[in-house]
């Protein structure tokens, strides 16, 4: 039964998208039967993924919502070969703009929040991990991930201010388990983009330690800096399959095995 794990953070740019993809490649490296599921309405986790092109996937999140959504009785999603489509042995799910306009909608329906549950839980017996990019913002789609997750990977890069932001991120895990879901845990920060020489890390990374206090972990695995993920994504492909001895590469395959030592 597959452990949900969703990527977050408020704050854009902090590698949530690059974690998600990395980490299900990784992890399918592994062996493990793996979803990626793009919940963020930019679609960016659908570019890295869907080798046609974006314009290529029919069906996204935003339509399975939609049907759940309007679904008055018994919710009846189309064929799982009609959403879930295959990168390199990764399933994912993909998204596009539409998903912005469901925001309004769920909004205004009762139990909207359990709304991404209903599609995703039916789910689980297929695989080991199903992995969740979120979008930017601790809105009622963010909600919607939160409340199907089994654990949070809370992605952070170090740089001045990176830690503003965190106090309400866990804010609202705890109300979400406490409201919604009360198995909701946080696995932890994975510190991406990580410039390891300078001293503002060192500072940052202190700062963060004292922040946690040993009460949340922070991966020992920790993704430095590289040019070579921006490439990578520039040419279609994870890390590892770029440049398999980049450090970013290896950082991403310790990712996955801390995650699976944790199950
Ligand atoms: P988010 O999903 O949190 O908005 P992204 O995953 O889209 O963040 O990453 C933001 C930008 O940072 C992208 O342009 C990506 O190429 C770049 N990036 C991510 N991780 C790294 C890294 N380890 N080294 C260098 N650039 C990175
Ligand atoms: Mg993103």
């Amino acid at each position: 039964m597959a452990e949900i794990i969703v990527v977050a953070n408020q704050k854009g740019g902090v590698a949530k998208t690059t974690t998600t993809f990395n980490l299900a490649s990784s992890l399918r490296a592994m062996g493990k039967r793996v979803l990626a599921v793009d919940f963020d309405h930019q679609g960016n986790l659908t570019s890295c993924l869907a080798k046609e092109g974006k314009q290529s996937i029919d069906m996204t999140i935003a339509d399975l919502m939609n049907i759940c959504i309007e679904s008055e009785d018994e919710m009846v999603l189309p064929e799982k070969s009609e959403y879930i489509y295959d990168c390199d042995g990764v399933d994912f799910i993909g998204s596009n703009r539409a998903l912005s306009t469901i925001e309004a909608k769920l909004l205004a329906e009762a139990g909207g929040e359990r709304t991404l549950a209903e599609i995703i839980e039916p789910l689980r017996d297929d695989y080991d991990y199903i992995l969740i990019d979120t979008n930017p913002s601790l809105g009622i789609l963010t909600i919607n991930a939160l409340a199907v997750a089994d654990d949070v990977m809370i992605t952070v890069s170090p740089q001045y201010f990176s830690l503003e932001g965190l106090d309400d991120l866990i804010k609202s895990i705890v109300k979400v388990r406490k409201r919604i879901n009360p198995k909701l845990g946080i696995s932890g920060i994975c510190l991406t983009m990580c410039h390891f020489r300078t001293k503002l890390y060192r500072r940052v990374y202190q700062d963060l330690m004292e922040y946690t206090a040993d009460k949340i972990k922070i991966f020992d695995a920790k993704i430095p800096y590289t040019i070579k993920v921006g490439e990578s994504l520039y040419a279609g492909e994870n890390v590892a399959e770029y440049s398999a001895t980049s450090p970013a590469s290896i950082a991403y395959q310790s990712l996955a095995k801390e995650v699976v030592s944790c199950e």
